[in-house]
Protein backbone atom coordinates (compact mmCIF):
# COMPACT_ATOMS: atom_id res chain seq x y z
CA UNK A 1 0.00 0.00 0.00
CA UNK A 2 1.19 3.35 -0.71
CA UNK A 3 1.40 6.28 1.84
CA UNK A 4 -0.47 8.93 0.29
CA UNK A 5 0.32 11.13 2.97
CA UNK A 6 4.09 10.40 3.27
CA UNK A 7 3.94 10.95 -0.81
CA UNK A 8 2.23 14.16 -1.02
CA UNK A 9 5.00 15.78 1.50
CA UNK A 10 8.01 14.40 -0.42
CA UNK A 11 6.56 15.62 -3.21
CA UNK A 12 5.82 19.00 -1.94
CA UNK A 13 9.23 18.87 -0.47
CA UNK A 14 10.66 18.45 -4.04
CA UNK A 15 8.69 21.21 -5.65
CA UNK A 16 9.89 23.87 -3.09
CA UNK A 17 13.74 22.66 -3.70
CA UNK A 18 13.21 22.56 -7.49
CA UNK A 19 11.15 26.21 -7.50
CA UNK A 20 14.44 27.24 -5.41
CA UNK A 21 17.03 25.99 -7.87
CA UNK A 22 15.39 27.89 -10.97
CA UNK A 23 14.59 30.47 -9.20
CA UNK A 24 10.68 30.58 -8.80
CA UNK A 25 7.96 31.03 -6.33
CA UNK A 26 6.59 27.60 -4.71
CA UNK A 27 3.80 29.68 -4.01
CA UNK A 28 2.73 30.18 -8.00
CA UNK A 29 3.07 25.74 -8.22
CA UNK A 30 0.32 23.89 -7.83
CA UNK A 31 -0.38 19.78 -7.00
CA UNK A 32 -3.20 18.01 -8.81
CA UNK A 33 -3.37 14.83 -7.76
CA UNK A 34 -4.91 12.86 -11.03
CA UNK A 35 -6.74 10.19 -9.04
CA UNK A 36 -7.70 8.42 -12.15
CA UNK A 37 -8.84 4.47 -11.55
CA UNK A 38 -7.95 5.23 -7.97
CA UNK A 39 -10.78 4.22 -5.28
CA UNK A 40 -13.04 6.99 -3.37
CA UNK A 41 -10.67 5.88 -0.64
CA UNK A 42 -7.40 7.15 -1.88
CA UNK A 43 -8.90 10.65 -2.64
CA UNK A 44 -10.04 10.91 1.13
CA UNK A 45 -6.52 10.06 2.53
CA UNK A 46 -4.96 12.62 0.27
CA UNK A 47 -7.78 15.36 0.97
CA UNK A 48 -6.86 14.47 4.83
CA UNK A 49 -3.25 15.06 4.02
CA UNK A 50 -4.47 18.55 2.88
CA UNK A 51 -4.95 18.10 -0.73
CA UNK A 52 -7.78 19.75 -2.69
CA UNK A 53 -7.54 19.32 -6.21
CA UNK A 54 -8.28 16.65 -8.14
CA UNK A 55 -7.77 15.05 -11.74
CA UNK A 56 -9.88 12.88 -13.29
CA UNK A 57 -9.87 11.29 -17.00
CA UNK A 58 -12.87 9.43 -17.54
CA UNK A 59 -16.40 11.56 -17.43
CA UNK A 60 -18.09 8.79 -15.42
CA UNK A 61 -15.54 8.66 -13.14
CA UNK A 62 -15.45 12.00 -12.23
CA UNK A 63 -19.28 11.86 -11.70
CA UNK A 64 -19.08 8.66 -9.47
CA UNK A 65 -16.79 10.67 -7.62
CA UNK A 66 -17.66 13.70 -7.30
CA UNK A 67 -20.79 12.29 -6.65
CA UNK A 68 -19.61 10.63 -3.92
CA UNK A 69 -17.75 12.87 -2.43
CA UNK A 70 -19.88 16.08 -2.68
CA UNK A 71 -19.80 16.91 1.18
CA UNK A 72 -15.39 17.43 0.85
CA UNK A 73 -14.19 20.87 -0.65
CA UNK A 74 -12.96 19.43 -3.78
CA UNK A 75 -11.77 21.33 -7.15
CA UNK A 76 -12.50 18.88 -9.82
CA UNK A 77 -9.77 19.04 -13.15
CA UNK A 78 -10.92 16.77 -15.83
CA UNK A 79 -7.94 16.30 -17.58
CA UNK A 80 -8.37 13.37 -20.03
CA UNK A 81 -9.44 13.61 -24.00
CA UNK A 82 -12.68 14.57 -24.24
CA UNK A 83 -15.67 12.74 -26.75
CA UNK A 84 -18.34 15.17 -27.88
CA UNK A 85 -20.88 12.81 -25.98
CA UNK A 86 -19.26 13.43 -22.91
CA UNK A 87 -19.41 16.79 -22.66
CA UNK A 88 -22.68 17.45 -20.59
CA UNK A 89 -21.43 15.26 -17.54
CA UNK A 90 -17.99 17.32 -17.93
CA UNK A 91 -19.57 20.58 -17.78
CA UNK A 92 -21.89 19.36 -14.73
CA UNK A 93 -18.90 18.33 -12.79
CA UNK A 94 -15.59 20.35 -13.33
CA UNK A 95 -14.00 23.21 -12.18
CA UNK A 96 -11.29 23.28 -14.66
CA UNK A 97 -10.65 21.28 -17.83
CA UNK A 98 -7.34 21.20 -19.27
CA UNK A 99 -8.04 19.06 -22.57
CA UNK A 100 -9.48 21.22 -24.74
CA UNK A 101 -8.64 20.89 -28.43
CA UNK A 102 -10.81 21.78 -30.52
CA UNK A 103 -13.84 24.21 -30.99
CA UNK A 104 -17.01 22.17 -31.09
CA UNK A 105 -15.55 20.79 -27.77
CA UNK A 106 -15.29 24.28 -26.45
CA UNK A 107 -19.02 25.40 -27.35
CA UNK A 108 -20.20 22.31 -26.18
CA UNK A 109 -18.90 22.67 -22.89
CA UNK A 110 -20.49 26.92 -22.48
CA UNK A 111 -23.45 25.49 -23.52
CA UNK A 112 -23.74 23.03 -21.22
CA UNK A 113 -22.54 24.85 -18.19
CA UNK A 114 -25.17 24.47 -15.51
CA UNK A 115 -25.94 28.32 -15.35
CA UNK A 116 -26.01 28.97 -11.52
CA UNK A 117 -22.38 27.60 -11.73
CA UNK A 118 -19.35 29.65 -12.36
CA UNK A 119 -17.69 29.89 -15.52
CA UNK A 120 -14.99 26.34 -15.77
CA UNK A 121 -11.96 27.62 -15.82
CA UNK A 122 -10.16 26.05 -19.06
CA UNK A 123 -6.89 25.19 -20.46
CA UNK A 124 -6.21 24.50 -24.32
CA UNK A 125 -4.12 21.46 -24.65
CA UNK A 126 -1.27 21.59 -27.50
CA UNK A 127 0.21 19.04 -29.26
CA UNK A 128 3.88 20.60 -29.31
CA UNK A 129 5.36 16.87 -30.85
CA UNK A 130 3.01 16.92 -33.37
CA UNK A 131 2.33 13.43 -33.45
CA UNK A 132 -0.55 12.15 -35.08
CA UNK A 133 -1.85 10.16 -32.75
CA UNK A 134 -1.88 12.34 -29.83
CA UNK A 135 -4.71 15.04 -29.35
CA UNK A 136 -4.24 18.74 -28.65
CA UNK A 137 -4.73 21.61 -31.15
CA UNK A 138 -1.21 22.37 -32.99
CA UNK A 139 0.74 25.33 -32.05
CA UNK A 140 -0.40 27.40 -35.69
CA UNK A 141 -4.03 26.71 -35.10
CA UNK A 142 -3.88 28.10 -31.17
CA UNK A 143 -4.62 31.45 -32.09
CA UNK A 144 -8.00 30.28 -33.68
CA UNK A 145 -9.09 28.56 -30.95
CA UNK A 146 -8.13 30.94 -28.45
CA UNK A 147 -10.40 33.52 -30.23
CA UNK A 148 -13.18 30.65 -30.45
CA UNK A 149 -12.76 30.15 -26.73
CA UNK A 150 -12.62 34.20 -25.34
CA UNK A 151 -16.47 34.95 -26.27
CA UNK A 152 -17.67 32.20 -24.51
CA UNK A 153 -19.33 33.62 -21.55
CA UNK A 154 -19.16 29.74 -19.61
CA UNK A 155 -15.98 29.38 -19.84
CA UNK A 156 -12.78 31.20 -18.71
CA UNK A 157 -9.65 30.42 -20.70
CA UNK A 158 -6.51 30.39 -17.87
CA UNK A 159 -3.91 28.50 -19.56
CA UNK A 160 -2.00 25.90 -21.78
CA UNK A 161 -1.71 22.38 -21.37
CA UNK A 162 0.41 19.70 -22.86
CA UNK A 163 1.34 16.03 -22.20
CA UNK A 164 5.03 15.81 -24.35
CA UNK A 165 6.65 12.49 -24.88
CA UNK A 166 9.23 11.92 -22.27
CA UNK A 167 12.32 12.36 -24.23
CA UNK A 168 11.16 15.55 -25.81
CA UNK A 169 9.68 17.37 -22.81
CA UNK A 170 12.14 20.08 -21.73
CA UNK A 171 11.69 21.13 -25.50
CA UNK A 172 8.34 21.10 -25.31
CA UNK A 173 7.63 22.29 -21.58
CA UNK A 174 9.90 25.45 -23.15
CA UNK A 175 7.76 25.75 -25.82
CA UNK A 176 4.27 25.58 -23.90
CA UNK A 177 6.22 28.31 -22.09
CA UNK A 178 7.05 30.55 -24.80
CA UNK A 179 3.24 30.18 -26.34
CA UNK A 180 1.49 31.29 -23.33
CA UNK A 181 3.64 34.13 -23.09
CA UNK A 182 3.00 35.16 -26.56
CA UNK A 183 -0.79 35.00 -25.60
CA UNK A 184 -0.60 36.17 -22.28
CA UNK A 185 -2.00 33.25 -20.64
CA UNK A 186 -1.03 32.58 -17.02
CA UNK A 187 -1.66 28.90 -16.16
CA UNK A 188 0.96 26.25 -17.64
CA UNK A 189 -0.61 23.33 -16.75
CA UNK A 190 2.43 20.89 -17.12
CA UNK A 191 4.63 17.83 -15.67
CA UNK A 192 3.87 14.76 -14.53
CA UNK A 193 5.29 12.07 -11.93
CA UNK A 194 8.70 11.79 -14.67
CA UNK A 195 9.40 15.40 -15.25
CA UNK A 196 8.30 17.24 -12.46
CA UNK A 197 11.50 19.03 -12.18
CA UNK A 198 11.75 20.00 -16.38
CA UNK A 199 8.52 21.40 -16.09
CA UNK A 200 8.83 23.84 -13.09
CA UNK A 201 12.31 24.72 -14.83
CA UNK A 202 9.99 26.13 -17.76
CA UNK A 203 7.18 28.18 -15.50
CA UNK A 204 4.75 25.15 -14.50
CA UNK A 205 2.28 26.61 -12.48
CA UNK A 206 0.12 24.05 -12.55
CA UNK A 207 1.18 19.89 -11.81
CA UNK A 208 -0.51 16.58 -12.61
CA UNK A 209 0.88 14.16 -10.89
CA UNK A 210 -0.69 10.68 -10.43
CA UNK A 211 1.76 7.70 -9.54
CA UNK A 212 3.83 9.13 -7.28
CA UNK A 213 1.36 9.97 -4.92
CA UNK A 214 -1.19 7.17 -5.18
CA UNK A 215 1.34 4.10 -6.83
CA UNK A 216 0.77 2.65 -9.90
CA UNK A 217 -2.64 2.19 -11.77
CA UNK A 218 -4.14 -0.69 -12.40
CA UNK A 219 -4.85 -0.78 -16.16
CA UNK A 220 -8.14 0.77 -17.89
CA UNK A 221 -10.93 -0.74 -18.98
CA UNK A 222 -12.43 0.53 -22.04
CA UNK A 223 -15.97 1.08 -20.54
CA UNK A 224 -14.38 3.09 -17.68
CA UNK A 225 -14.32 5.83 -20.44
C1 LIG B 1 -2.48 10.02 -15.95
C2 LIG B 1 -2.17 11.43 -16.28
C3 LIG B 1 -1.27 12.19 -15.49
C4 LIG B 1 -0.50 11.62 -14.32
O1 LIG B 1 0.54 10.80 -14.76
P1 LIG B 1 1.59 10.16 -13.72
O2 LIG B 1 2.72 9.75 -14.58
O3 LIG B 1 0.89 9.02 -13.06
O4 LIG B 1 1.97 11.21 -12.75
C5 LIG B 1 -1.09 13.52 -15.83
N1 LIG B 1 -1.75 14.10 -16.85
C6 LIG B 1 -2.59 13.41 -17.62
C7 LIG B 1 -3.30 14.10 -18.73
C8 LIG B 1 -2.83 12.06 -17.36
O5 LIG B 1 -3.68 11.39 -18.16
Amino acid sequence: MPNISHNLAQIHACIREAAKKYDKNPADIQLLAVSKTQPASALIEAYTAGQRQFGENYAQELEQKATSLANLDITWHFIGPIQSNKTRVIAQYSHWVHSIDRRKIAERLNLQRPLHMPPIQVCIQVNIDNEASKSGVSPSELAELINAINPLPNLKLRGLMAIPEPSNAKYAFEQLQQLALKYNLKTLSMGMSGDMEKAIAAGSTLLRVGTAIFGARKPVHQAQQ
